[in-house]
Order: structure tokens, then C-alpha cells, then sequence
């Protein structure tokens, strides 16, 4: 199930911790931008859906 990266819930102010927690390495930022997440690399364990203190990190539910 692909992510997506909320820009509304992410403040975009400060280094995102999961680029590092991620065991994928899958998430990249540039700054402190808004994260992205690499679709190739992701492996779906869901560890960024559940850390996110903000809920930024959402599954994106097919056809939606
Ligand atoms: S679901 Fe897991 S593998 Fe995919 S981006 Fe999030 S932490 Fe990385």
C-alpha cells in the first residue's frame, strides 16, 4: 500500500527522525523539508505510520 506525506500535518520545521529510523532507508528530505518516501524501497512495515508524532505518514488506501 503506497505512502503518502501530509504536508498540512507536517510543520516542515525540523529534521524528520524517521529518515533514520526507516530500516528501508525509504525516506529522504531535503532540509527540512517535506519527506518523501521511495516506493522502490519501502518495505511496508509501517514503522513511519506509527512514529510520526503527527500522523503525517498515511496509508494511502487503493482507489482512493
Ligand atoms: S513503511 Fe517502513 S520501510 Fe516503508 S517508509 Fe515507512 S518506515 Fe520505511
Amino acid at each position: 500500500m503506497p505512502l503518502k506525506v501530509d504536508g498540512i500535518r507536517c510543520p516542515q520545521n525540523h529534521a524528520c527522525p524517521l529518515v533514520k529510523e526507516c530500516p528501508a532507508e525509504a525516506i529522504h528530505q531535503e532540509g527540512f523539508g517535506l519527506p518523501w518516501v521511495d516506493a522502490e524501497l519501502c518495505q511496508k512495515c509501517g514503522l513511519c505510520v506509527r512514529s510520526c508524532p503527527m500522523k503525517a505518514f498515511q496509508k494511502v488506501e487503493p482507489g482512493v
